[in-house]
């Protein structure tokens, strides 16, 4: 049983590595996905091996020290952008770091990655952004983990991204979401100055879809949440599409 649901986690990575291979239109960047037993975590580069023996797929596994378990192609490098969020919360149960074109160039430009729709509300009322990092590092990793606080991302200047979730479903979504607000953003300051939602209607709306709310059901909540969001891009890869956002 623990097998099959495994076997089942890795699969969603490779689907999150597809996804985010397609959304963000850059080949930099890993996702990793925390095993039930809280004490284990599997790790997927987006990019392909460079060795041709390696698989496209292999999945890598590590302990929460950082140890390989299983797995043959090269770790990432940055891997205390993964660690350090695993140490921090016992909550997170999925770390994404990607280097997302958009919303580092509004970080470069020294713009804030503000909430101008109801989807990015999830992001409060602007990303935090640390200086330029480095995950190989553990202290960089302490330090980004720090700046992300209880925010689901963040940004490090003039490299890209982390965020989180409890899922791997809700951090590759939240990934997504993130570079779709950049985009966003910049299309609408060639038209003028974009303008965050209203503080009341993202609290609003977060009353509504969150997790606590009490004002629609379950069943509801999903058809509106990250989860409607990685369905349909999981379909949209099993139907075997193709697309790029640049
Ligand atoms: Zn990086």
């Amino acid at each position: 049983m623990v097998k099959k649901s495994e076997a089942r986690l890795k699969d969603k990575l490779t689907t999150a590595t597809e996804i985010l291979t397609w959304e963000l239109a850059d080949m930099w960047g890993h996702v990793s996905a925390r095993t039930a037993d809280g004490e284990r975590f599997f790790v997927q580069h987006l990019r392909p091996p460079i060795n041709p023996a390696a698989l496209n797929n292999d999945v890598l596994e590590f302990d929460l020290e950082g140890k390989r378990v299983s797995g043959k192609r090269n770790a990432p490098e940055e891997m205390f952008f993964h660690l350090c969020p695993y140490w921090a919360k016992p909550n997170i149960g999925a770390v994404i770091h990607c280097h997302p074109p958009m919303a580092i160039s509004l970080v470069a430009a020294g713009k804030k990655i503000i909430p101008i729709h109801q989807h990015s509300a999830i992001f409060g009322r602007a990303v935090p952004v640390s200086p330029w990092l480095y995950g190989s590092l553990k202290e960089d990793g302490e330090k980004a983990t720090k700046v992300l606080g209880d925010n689901c991302a963040m940004m490090i200047k003039g490299h890209g991204a982390i965020v989180v979730g409890e899922t791997i479903e809700e951090a590759c979504v939240n990934m997504v979401r993130l570079e779709r607000t950049a985009r966003m953003i910049l299309a609408a300051a060639t038209a003028g100055r974009p303008a965050a939602i209203p503080a009341a209607a993202a609290e609003k709306f977060h009353s509504i879809i969150g997790k606590d709310s009490t004002e629609i059901s379950p069943d509801q909540r999903r058809a509106v949440s990250q989860i409607a969001e990685w369905h349909y891009y999981e379909h949209l890869i099993k139907q075997g599409h193709r697309w790029s956002r640049l």
